[in-house]
């Protein structure tokens, strides 16, 4: 997946991480500078994306959780991750899902 890594507007603490999704949305999602959060969009179209610290670890604990709800349980996805910089310099995790039949926009 090709990514788009900037900050908002008058956010320089921010970045965020967005992409073309095939469906036609630009799911966005929001890092931080020096927290260790994550943020994360799930799409309409079944993709999932977190961004931050231990985005990989996040992204399967959520899966996971949605998983045990029964929600998407007729899924399989396949898991990427990747480094975008920040506009600060730091190297940031990207962890990515994306669903074996997506569904419709
Ligand atoms: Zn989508
Ligand atoms: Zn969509």
């Amino acid at each position: 997946m090709e990514f788009i890594a900037r900050s908002p507007k008058n956010q320089p603490d921010v970045l965020e991480v967005r992409y073309d999704c095939a469906c036609g949305c630009k799911p966005g999602a929001r890092y931080r500078r020096g927290t260790l959060e994550a943020g994360h969009e799930h799409c309409c179209c079944g993709n999932v994306h977190f961004v931050g610290a231990q985005a990989l670890e996040r992204l399967q604990a959520y899966l996971a959780e949605r998983r045990a709800a029964g929600q998407d349980a007729d899924l399989a996805y396949t898991l990427d991750t990747q480094q975008v910089r920040a506009p600060w310099g730091e190297e940031v995790p990207v962890a990515f899902a994306q669903p074996d039949t997506p569904r419709p926009h």
